[in-house]
């Protein structure tokens, strides 16, 4: 199988991507749906998990004629070898402050995550602007950057792309990319093999410290006081910080006031999901780098229906893509829509509210609306209510309490009941399993 894999995807993608990341692969085994393919060390692994997992599970699945997962290890040889054949880009090398000896992935720039790469959009031009400005005058401008938002809408990028920047316009600058989930881990494993001194040489001599993903940070008393010395050292000395997190820094909890004010020293600003436009140049944007033409009104599908997050967007523009390329059928709305099943099941999670439910059920069971929140209770009208109760369970992020309270008032107990009883019925009756799945399809379109 994975030799016929391979060669499909020799024949799709570039020379030079096919060799560098696909052809040192070597599949270890295949238990029941899952395929685990040996990669050199975890850069491979999470370059290929961001980068190209749609695609070697679509190739995969395809080879193989049922749906295979992809699983990856890490090979067991010692770590400081580059295995033959897989010779990693000098500009995504490893760049680290001081310490000779690197620990692979970090401060290692996604290539593809540059300034060129990102789609400016009313959505994140100011976060874009700002980060511009900073990877321009490290120090000199907002210190420190503050960005955040959503998951998937270019946080991590716009760092990455910092990152190059600086790289390559300043020669010899100490750039460190690190999370601050790692950092903490990188703290714990100093102070168990008493390198604190090491630890602390490597974030505090650095020219610019891109810290990604600060909630994480939450609730971690000592990694924070080392974190606030940390920025401490690096802003006295005008050096560059940049920190992204999934929300304002004033609402993470269990952050010390000291460092949530320090966040705000700078400059913050927020991303914002992408608008149609955006998420339509993004989507070209993509197409092109990937050598792939896809029909304009597939396009506009992808664009419409994925909204909520870009990582997602990308996810689904490689699944068809490379469906299209490798079946070389003709891609029809319906052909996608089986295609992304899952994908725009999870999106219409976001885009569907509670009214729209409400007026979806009475209209299809021939009630009024204000039944949906009123307390009449005969079982023709009762019932509706239930299932538009459970569909909101189903296909919307609402709490027990805020459904309830979309229903007239009602607290989580009723809902709660109604949603097991709309279950049971469905386990029963095949009629009422019939009309909750119609009306769950309807919705989600
Ligand atoms: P976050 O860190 O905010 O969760 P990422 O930076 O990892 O999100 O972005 C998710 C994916 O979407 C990445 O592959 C990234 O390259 C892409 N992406 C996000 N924003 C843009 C944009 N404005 N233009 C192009 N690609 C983008
Ligand atoms: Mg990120």
């Amino acid at each position: 199988i994975w030799t016929a894999a391979q060669e499909k995807l020799r024949a799709m993608l570039n020379g030079d991507t096919f060799n560098l990341w696909f052809a040192p692969l070597r599949p270890q085994a295949i238990h029941g749906d899952c395929i685990v393919l040996e990669v050199a060390n975890d850069f491979c692994e999470v370059w290929l998990k961001d980068n190209y997992i749609g695609l070697l599970q679509e190739v995969l699945t395809i080879t193989s004629k049922r749906p295979l997962q992809v699983k990856f290890v890490v090979a067991t040889q010692t770590a400081s070898t580059t295995p033959a054949g897989l010779d990693i880009p000098e500009k995504v090398k490893v760049v680290e402050a001081t310490a000779p000896e690197r620990s692979s992935g970090e401060a290692a720039f996604n290539p593809k995550n540059t300034f060129e790469t990102f789609v400016v959009g009313g959505n994140n031009n100011f976060a874009h602007a700002a980060a511009q400005a900073v990877a321009q005058a490290p120090g000199k401008s907002y210190n420190p950057l503050f960005l955040y938002g959503g998951v998937g809408l270019g946080k991590t990028h716009l760092l990455h792309a910092i990152g190059h920047h600086v790289l390559s316009h300043k020669k010899g600058a100490r750039v460190a990319y690190v999370s601050s989930e790692k950092f903490t881990n990188e703290y714990i494993d100093a102070i168990q093999n008493n390198q604190i001194a090491k630890f602390r040489k490597k974030y505090r001599q650095t020219d610019v410290l891109l810290i990604d993903d600060i909630q994480f940070l939450a609730g971690k008393e000592r990694i924070q006081e080392e974190f606030f010395h940390t920025f401490n050292a690096l802003h006295e000395a005008h050096k560059q910080i940049v920190l992204t997190c999934d929300r304002p820094a004033s609402e993470i909890q269990n952050l010390e006031h000291r460092l949530v004010s320090r966040f705000e020293w700078g400059l913050v600003t927020d991303l914002q999901p992408p608008d149609i436009e955006t998420r339509m140049a993004i989507l070209r944007k993509k197409a092109a780098s990937m050598g792939v033409e896809l029909p304009e009104d597939i396009l506009n599908f992808l664009a419409n229906r994925i909204r909520a997050n870009i990582r997602r967007l990308e996810g689904a523009l490689i699944r068809v893509a490379s469906y299209a390329s490798l079946t070389g059928k003709k891609l029809t709305i319906e052909v996608v829509e089986g295609l992304l099943r899952e994908v725009l099941h999870e999106e219409g999670r976001y885009s569907i509210n509670i009214e729209t439910i409400q007026k979806k059920v009475a209209e299809h069971f021939d009630i009024r609306l204000a039944d949906m929140t009123s307390k009449r209770r005969p079982e023709n009208i009762a019932f509706p209510r239930q299932i538009a109760m459970f569909l909101s369970r189903q296909l919307t992020e609402g709490s027990l309490n805020s459904i309830g309270e979309a229903f007239g008032g009602r607290d989580h107990g009723t809902v709660l009941h109604a949603c097991r009883l709309v279950k049971d019925r469905m386990e029963v009756d095949p009629s009422v399993r019939q009309v909750v799945s119609y009306l769950e399809k309807q919705l989600l379109r």
